[in-house]
């Protein structure tokens, strides 16, 4: 039996994986989440036997580490019982099983894992070893930020249910520079897709631009429109408004309401935990800081909790634009301007993932989701039950990390430990100093993107300017392809429908 997923408002029909996977959003507007919580087996214990947390000195942001070095997990090998992908396999068998063949599940996976350029794939290095502080690096996949995780398994479980019921779609998306380079990776060279990223023309930092043009495959097609984010945001929109164009190119989203992606990121809070017992030789009780901005990451922490592991505190780190973090103190959801910060990809109004968060709080009624959320749209406020309130309490806490703050966090690591962070990371540590409860409790801090992302902040910060790593050292010297068209709703329409590959075409 599949297990089933129910909406967040109560009102769409429930599903099983493989349609939530291809659905995103649920017919009601709602998000899908699954109808009860698979159990972990021995969630927090070490795996014997499977070596110290990698520390590896080729890592770029441990390369000027001054620390004792931890000694490697041994780079190769074939991946055994205790790799990234097995643990992953076991984390998330329970949500698709019966939706998709055991075997082909562990190729995926194994599969979506090989491309990352680390071999513990998100290794788990000290920050502090007096202070129990510890950073998960998320960033070794392809595009060098923690979306990689999950998107690089979505998209090939996308392109694997596509191609077993026959057919094919077209993704098409908005990006403000970071999510686009993701999913052109998780989508490049797959038969089932195209995909389509559309991009404010000359308002994407060169990297994050680099990242999407330089990606060769004849099924990635880049848009730089003339406008903004917001412009680009409306085009997609309109798309998927348009019923007839929608359904005659089979348009579909790989965005952050996706379960699916939720499921790929709970995998590494139980890595993170199992390798913290593993150095510590016990297997107690772990706490994570996460920089937050749509909620998807530090949400699968709260899902990891509810499937049995054992965690102390979840710290959610905001930038400038703090909504969740004033949510957590007051219980009180209050929308503001957005700010543009060093952390653009927490520049974020409503984080949409926390809807799920707020089913659980109202015991999961969808009824009050739905009149809630409406009501925080129509007014920009909306307070929370003191019933649904009070379950915040034990788990969640947030701290704000203003800009100033961001590059004297960014100075303070590198001086204390010789490691570089990048201003996102930077916001989680910075919110665990502030509201770490228990000092004897370990604390992970999730380390989202490579410092060399955002080089810049990284330098202001620290004064050492990060370097990319080798598989993108050449970067600045591939050839771009990318079109240029103008805020127009039916030239962008055209040129998805000239570029849309047909089936057969190849
Ligand atoms: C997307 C992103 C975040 C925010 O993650 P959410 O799941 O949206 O909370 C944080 N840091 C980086 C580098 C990101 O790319």
């Amino acid at each position: 039996m599949s297990l089933r997923y129910v909406s967040t408002r109560g009102q769409a029909p429930e599903l099983a994986f493989a349609d939530v996977l291809l659905a995103g959003l649920a017919t009601d507007g709602g998000l899908y989440v699954p109808d009860e919580w698979p159990a972990l087996a021995a969630a927090n214990e070490s795996r014997a036997g499977a070596g110290r947390p990698g520390c590896d000195d080729s890592s770029p942001a441990s390369e000027e580490q001054s620390g004792t070095p931890t000694p490697a997990r041994s780079p190769s090998g074939p991946p055994g019982q205790d790799s990234y992908a097995a643990t992953a396999v076991e984390v998330m068998w329970p949500f698709v099983a019966g939706q998709i063949d055991r075997e082909a599940f562990e190729t995926l996976t194994a599969d979506a894992y090989t491309t990352f350029d680390h071999p513990d794939v998100a290794p788990l290095v000290p920050l502090d070893e007096d202070e129990d502080l510890w950073l998960m690096e998320l960033f070794h996949g392809p595009t060098l930020a923690f979306k990689d995780i999950a998107l690089q398994l979505v998209g090939r479980l996308f392109d694997h249910e596509l191609a077993r019921r026959g057919e094919r779609v077209t993704i098409v998306g908005a990006t403000s520079g970071d999510t686009g380079s993701a999913a052109i990776e998780a989508c490049r060279d797959r038969d089932a897709l195209d995909i389509f990223v559309l991009h404010p023309h000359g308002r994407v930092s060169e990297v994050q631009r680099r990242q999407m043009t330089t990606v060769p495959s004849a099924n990635v097609h880049n848009i730089a429109i003339e406008g903004s984010f917001d412009d680009c945001q409306d085009l997609v929109k309109a798309m998927f408004a348009d019923e007839a164009f929608r359904h005659r190119h089979r348009l579909a989203a790989v965005n952050s309401i996706n379960f699916a992606r939720v499921m790929a990121q709970i995998v590494y809070y139980v890595v993170a935990a199992r390798a913290v017992a593993d150095v510590s030789g016990s297997g107690g009780p772990v706490s994570f800081a996460v920089p937050t901005g749509n909620f998807g990451n530090v949400y699968a922490g709260y899902a990891a909790q509810r499937m049995g592991l054992e965690l102390s505190q979840l710290v959610v780190g905001s930038n400038t634009n703090d909504i969740l973090t004033r949510f957590l103190a007051s219980s009180r959801l209050e929308i503001r301007e957005v700010v543009p910060t060093m952390s653009p990809s927490m520049d974020i109004q409503v984080s949409s993932n926390l809807e799920r968060l707020l089913f659980e709080l109202y015991d999961r009624q969808g009824a009050a989701i739905a009149t809630l959320l409406k009501w925080l749209r129509a007014t920009g406020e909306a307070d929370l039950a003191p019933e649904a309130a009070a379950g915040l309490a034990p788990l969640w806490s947030g701290a704000r990390v203003d800009e100033a703050q961001t590059l004297s966090v960014i100075g303070d690591v590198h001086r204390r430990s010789g490691l570089m962070i990048d201003p996102h990371t930077a916001v989680g540590v910075g919110a665990a100093a502030t509201a770490r409860r228990d000092p004897d409790t370990p604390l992970v801090v999730l380390a989202t993107a490579h410092p060399a992302k955002f080089p810049e902040a990284v330098e202001r910060g620290c004064g050492r300017r990060p370097l990319l790593p080798d598989h993108l050292a050449d970067l600045h010297d591939r050839p771009e392809r990318c079109s240029v068209l103008g805020n127009d709703l039916a030239a962008v329409q055209r040129f998805v429908a000239d570029r849309t590959r047909t089936r057969g075409e190849g």
